[in-house]
């Protein structure tokens, strides 16, 4: 009991005894065995340190957790893979959701239910069997769920939209305990405001979302030798200017570290990607492809007829659980002075960029057909999402790629709009910027909506949406 008293006093022994005889699911305090591991993120420069810590397994759990917290007070924060860690778990109840994992796909109304816990690779192997493909981003082992909330853009994003853009409905648990549905119908006002708004209204217990018919791509990388970069730049502002929707690729400066797991060829060296994913025949991805292989040789071409199944190997993002921070912004274009920022900053020589990627994601399409006032979700009209990337073992890493972060976004002034994408910002910055994500108006009806729902702030540990008249 010393440790729990240490975290969080107004938790009695008996309140304790009682959540665990009303929770199916595991519930840990510091001290227990189970506790290290089941507070880590996936994103290792992060530490939860939570007082209690409730592995739901249904969304009886999850209310169940959620009257704890309130009756003791504490703040409450939620986890399911630790991909996008905003502000660690201190001194709060962590309702873990990973074990939550029931996902049904419906092949005759191509939708699929899909539980808290369900990674994207989960979901994408059930649906390719029923020949449908979820709205995916780049890494399998990302929480659909956590995803989705931020804006959700994958490989199919010209085409068919941003994941939130496909929510049918949402299942949550409100900060007063109730299991309430939000839709177009029921809770529209929540509905809104989750698609785009992040976590803070709510623990979701389930999604209900559309699929779409996609079975293959043409997909893949080039891969140029930084010598090669300005021109690899400026034939991609060019390239992108027709792509159509089918279309989906960005451009990726890449550190490649010298470490053993990277081939001889890349290892220490700092390279171009064109990633790209054609959502049609084949034949056709293949010309838009041609284009660059008429200019020149690449190092590398890997770009082939794939099954939508293997579509992570595009990205090949990291697995197992590393320690990064991510950043970025809107580039309001690719101009001459962009690139050269771009590659002042982006290209590390001895170790000068702590940041490994580089990457310009082409969104529009689909994503800019909807309606800015649709949902919660404000960045439409631009198309070029910057996202930087770096390794942070240590704390001092953390610090130095935090600095560095704020000094390329400062040379690259104008030429970035000021909005950012949730989903690529990283820890307190998510929290800091929160209002540059959206539109003023959208902000506004979303603050409202977090004083109506969460006039507490019980749900605390993600964007910095403060209900009025309260910000913790
Ligand atoms: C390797 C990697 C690849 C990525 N690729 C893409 C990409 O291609 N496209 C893209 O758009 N984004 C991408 N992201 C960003 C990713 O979508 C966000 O980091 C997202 O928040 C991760 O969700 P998660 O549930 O896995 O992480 P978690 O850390 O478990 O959750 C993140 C946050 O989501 C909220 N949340 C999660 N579950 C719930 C719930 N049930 N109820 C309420 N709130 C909840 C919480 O606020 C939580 O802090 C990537 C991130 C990484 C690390």
């Amino acid at each position: 009991m010393f440790a729990l008293d240490t975290f969080a006093p107004s938790i009695t022994p008996e309140a304790l005894h009682d959540l665990k005889a009303a929770v199916q699911g595991a519930v840990i305090v510091p001290g227990d065995a189970a506790y290290e591991e089941r507070r880590q993120a996936w994103n290792r420069a992060y530490q939860h340190e939570p007082a209690l810590i409730v592995v739901a397994r249904s969304a009886a759990d999850v209310a169940a957790a959620v009257r704890f917290a309130s009756t003791a007070d504490l703040p409450v924060a939620v986890q399911s893979t630790g991909h996008g860690v905003i502000r660690p778990a201190q001194n709060a109840l962590l309702i873990v959701t990973s074990e939550m994992k029931e996902i049904c796909v419906d092949a005759a109304t191509h939708t699929a239910w899909i539980e808290a816990g369900a990674q994207w690779g989960e979901v994408l192997v059930l649906a390719q069997a029923a020949g449908l493909a979820p709205l995916l981003g780049s890494s399998p082992n990302v929480g659909a769920v956590g995803y989705t909330l931020g804006g959700g853009m994958g490989w199919l994003a010209r085409k068919y939209g941003l994941a939130l853009d496909s929510v049918d409905y949402f299942e949550l648990v409100t900060a007063d305990g109730r299991l309430v549905r939000a839709s177009e119908t029921e809770n529209s006002d929540l509905f809104w405001g989750l698609r785009g708004g992040g976590g803070g209204f709510g623990v979701i217990t389930g999604m209900g979302i559309r699929l779409y018919p996609v079975t293959t791509i043409y997909g893949g990388n080039l891969l140029y030798p930084v010598e090669d970069a300005r021109e690899v730049y400026t034939r991609y502002r060019e390239w992108i200017k027709s792509a159509p929707d089918e279309l989906t690729s960005s451009i990726v400066l890449m550190n490649m570290p010298p470490i053993p797991q990277v081939p001889d060829f890349l290892r220490g060296k700092t390279v171009v990607f064109i990633k790209a994913a054609y959502a049609g025949e084949a034949e056709k991805g293949a010309q838009y492809i041609q284009d660059w292989l008429d200019w020149k040789s690449p190092m590398m071409n890997t770009f082939q007829a794939m099954p939508f199944a293997d579509v992570a190997t595009i990205s090949n993002d990291p697995k197992d659980p590393s320690p990064s921070l991510s950043t970025g912004g809107w580039l309001r274009d690719l101009d001459d002075e962009t690139i050269d920022t771009l590659l002042a900053w982006g290209v590390s020589v001895q170790g000068s960029s702590p940041f490994t990627v580089v990457e310009i994601r082409h969104a529009g399409g689909a994503i800019a057909r909807v309606d800015k006032h649709a949902n919660a979700y404000s960045n439409r009209d631009e198309t070029l999402l910057l996202n930087l990337i770096g390794m942070t073992p240590t704390p001092e890493r953390y610090q130095t790629a935090q600095e560095y972060g704020q000094a390329f976004k400062q040379a690259l002034g104008d030429h970035l709009t000021g909005g950012v994408y949730m989903n690529f910002m990283g820890g307190e910055e998510a929290r800091e910027r929160t209002r540059d994500g959206y539109l003023p108006e959208n902000f506004a009806r979303l603050q409202a909506l977090k004083t109506r729902h969460d006039p507490q702030n019980r749900f605390r540990f993600g964007y910095d949406i403060p209900p009025a008249a309260n910000s913790n």
